[in-house]
């Protein structure tokens, strides 16, 4: 063997400093951007492409066009005119000469070009003294790169502001690709090319080449699918290791009618909807199975999930064993208490709130009805997991928000010998691509159906001169015996300048505007004794306005209110603004939403507009997801993934579907990956998901 070779050899695992090109500043910069090894930069997908089709003459331009045009630097230069200064470059390409204008230019964009120099640039033909093209884009090209004479296809790459700095703009990556597809001495192992699916899927070699060198238009398509389908194959691969796992875990079984749930469902004041009484069943024939359950229970604002929830508990409690409800924060708990003891005392079931003020013996007494049974339900936060919390048998947990269970605190449930039945159940409607992906672990039932009878909430986007009007409209509806909210956003709780403005605006809304008897505060900050009562005497309808940060997002539940102002409502993300909205429209009475907007942003236009065009929980979902991607909805949690920018959760739904059902077929035949086929499989599946392998059991 022939050492210098072997020293010299390029893997896709080299590190990419010792690349030609590269080095080891540059190397750290790119390393800052995630490209640490030669498989990084092949998988670095490309923006878009420049197509020789697509480039047009100069001759040939006209104003309006969105113009494709490559020509030699002839020009460059800054110029000042009375009222603005600009930089200005001109080129030629052989029918004509052009000028492209840059107003208000970053200074680095002067040092940009070289005279003699081939560019593309991508951008409107406007006119301004003759024809010009007005901040174009564009990519530097290195000779005999020139899609038009050579008929290539060029990849143009995403970049930085620091990774132009060290000369990684489109040129740059293309340059250093084609020094990795000369010095790589093996393409990377194709991990899923002997698991002869029957899918269109070309080879990984293949699909790299094309990505960044394409013969033609049409192979594009064909490569993306490729390498999207291995990304989410990869993912889909965890949840289906992680949920046979999971499938595994011996569960009790609750096969009882028991002493409470049929009682307390004929004492129920209402009838469930049919979408609640399919997802019942759902849950019912976890309960009756001996492997645990774990469900997460989809379903919009408002759409009746507590006495799902409920209701499940009453038929775990009527088969001898308890009940745990957790929730993200104290404010949630206490109001899931208030939710779930309505329905308790339907059929005296016994339940207690835990919470981390209580102390002493109070807590004591509570620990020890706890310990011995008396208490069946038991509301709390995490705290509820802490070694104190002694059961006499858990049968089931229900976890309130996607706020999921941490692996290590699933296990320390499991350690105790609990094995109680899981679900977890959320109020942001999840756009099914991403339900299937980021719970694809676990069951998922969606409450698909909201009680018949509610109204259609109105909502309404306006300046901050109708005020006058809109403190009108409330005074007509609270005369009509009708209540309010008008809520502030505090983004964090802690967040001071927030918090002063909701206190200027509740004090402008008492002394200036309301009768000040009408109108009560709550924020986050407040003592929750405090905070309890002003939410009681809201409930009780002393007062009629109720003025409030964030803190009354989720749960409350006062269907006399018919009117919800938000303030500054440009500042909330979709989801908090479906949330708010959630709080009206639960009687009997035409609810109104007014979105008081203060500031324009673009983003936010849209996200008002949205929020006026429809209440729908899953549509709004999907242009949540369309508007910020796909990390908002669920943390950091599992972001290499999700910041995969090949993957796109609005585009994939059928590449995921396929993805899944390859994913799961393979666990099902060969649960621990031991097979022969599976072999670069299972190495390339260990060595991405390494750290998320504690719930995965294979060979
Ligand atoms: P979610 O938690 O899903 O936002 P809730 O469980 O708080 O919704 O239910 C909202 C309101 O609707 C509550 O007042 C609840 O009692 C009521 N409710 C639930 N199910 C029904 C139903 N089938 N018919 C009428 N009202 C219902
Ligand atoms: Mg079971």
């Amino acid at each position: 063997m022939n050492t210098s070779n072997t020293f010299y050899q390029t893997t896709p695992e080299s590190d990419i400093t010792y690349l030609k090109g590269v080095g080891p500043r540059r190397g750290a910069v790119l390393k800052a951007h995630g490209i640490h090894t030669i498989r990084d930069l092949l998988y670095y997908i490309p923006r878009k492409y420049l197509d020789r089709t697509l480039v047009m003459s100069i001759n040939q331009l006209r104003i309006g066009d969105e113009a494709v045009v490559i020509g030699k630097v002839l020009a460059t230069g800054s110029k000042k005119t009375r009222n603005r200064s600009f930089f200005q470059v001109t080129i030629s390409d052989g029918s004509g000469m052009l000028t492209c204008v840059w107003f208000r230019h970053s200074p680095w964009i002067t040092e940009k070009f070289t005279e003699g120099e081939l560019v593309a640039f991508y951008g409107k033909v406007e006119f301004y003294n003759g024809l010009k093209l007005v901040h174009p884009d564009f990519d530097l090209l290195d000779t005999g790169e020139d899609p038009v004479n050579t008929g290539q296809i060029l990849a143009t790459y995403p970049s930085t502001g620091e990774l132009k700095s060290v000369g990684f703009d489109s040129r740059g990556f293309r340059r250093v690709i084609r020094n990795v597809f000369s010095a790589l001495d093996q393409f990377p192992v194709d991990p899923i090319k002997d698991l002869s699916l029957s899918l269109p899927l070309i080879t990984l070699t293949d699909a790299l080449k094309t990505i960044h060198q394409p013969q033609c238009q049409e192979d594009i398509p064909k490569a993306l699918y490729r390498l999207k389908f291995e990304e989410h194959f990869f993912f889909q691969l965890l949840m289906a290791l992680r949920r046979k796992v999971l499938r595994e875990i011996v569960g009790r079984v609750f096969d009882q009618q028991g002493a409470y749930v049929k009682e307390m469902y004929e004492k129920l004041p209402f009838k469930l909807t049919d979408a609640q009484i399919k997802v019942l069943r759902e849950i019912r024939s976890n309960l009756k199975s001996p492997s645990q359950m774990n469900r997460l229970l989809q379903g919009d604002v408002g759409s009746g999930k507590t006495v799902v929830a409920m209701l499940t508990a009453a038929l775990v409690i009527g088969n001898g064993a308890q009940v745990a409800v957790m929730a993200p924060t104290e404010i949630l708990a206490e109001q899931h208490l208030a939710g779930f003891t309505t329905f308790c005392d339907l059929v005296d079931i016994q339940i207690v709130l835990l919470k981390g003020g209580i102390r002493g013996d109070q807590r004591q007494d509570i620990l020890d009805d706890i310990r011995t049974g008396k208490t069946q339900l038991v509301v709390g936060t995490h705290a509820l997991i802490q070694e104190d919390v002694v059961f006499k048998d858990l049968g089931l947990i229900i976890v309130d928000e996607q706020h999921r269970f941490g692996v290590d605190q699933r296990k320390s449930l499991m350690d105790k010998g609990w094995s109680p039945e899981m679900l977890v159940m959320t109020a942001t409607p999840i756009p099914r691509t991403l339900a299937i992906t980021y719970h694809g672990d676990m069951d998922v039932s969606v409450i698909d159906e909201l009680p018949s009878g509610r109204k259609t909430i109105k909502t309404t986007v306006v300046k901050p001169t109708r005020l006058p009007k809109v403190y009108d409209f409330i005074r007509k509806e609270i005369s009509q015996g009708r209540q309010c909210f008008v809520v502030y956003p505090v983004i964090e709780e802690s967040e001071k300048p927030d918090i002063e403005a909701a206190e200027t605006g509740y004090r402008y809304l008492k002394e200036k505007i309301f009768n000040a008897s009408s109108v009560g505060y709550i924020n986050g900050r407040m003592k929750t004794d405090e905070r309890t009562e002003q939410m009681r005497k809201f409930e009780r309808n002393e007062t009629q306005i109720l003025v409030a940060t964030t803190v009354i997002e989720v749960g409350i539940d006062i269907p006399n209110a018919t009117v919800m102002v938000v303030e500054n409502a440009e500042r909330f993300g979709l989801a908090q603004l479906h949330q708010l909205r959630g709080r009206i429209g639960r009687g009997a009475h035409q609810s109104f939403c007014i979105l008081v907007e203060r500031k324009k942003t673009e983003n936010g236009r849209q996200r008002l507009k949205v929020m006026e065009r429809t209440i729908d929980g899953f549509q709004i979902a999907d242009e949540d997801l369309a508007m910020r991607g796909p990390g908002e909805f669920f943390g950091t949690q599992q972001s290499g993934y999700a910041k995969s920018r090949i993957v796109n959760f609005r585009e994939d739904g059928a590449v995921i579907q396929q993805a899944r059902h390859a994913a799961f077929e393979i666990v099902d035949r060969d649960p621990h990956l031991t097979a022969t086929a599976h072999r670069n499989l299972r190495k390339r599946f260990t060595d991405r998901y390494q750290s998320m392998l504690d719930l995965v059991n294979i060979g």
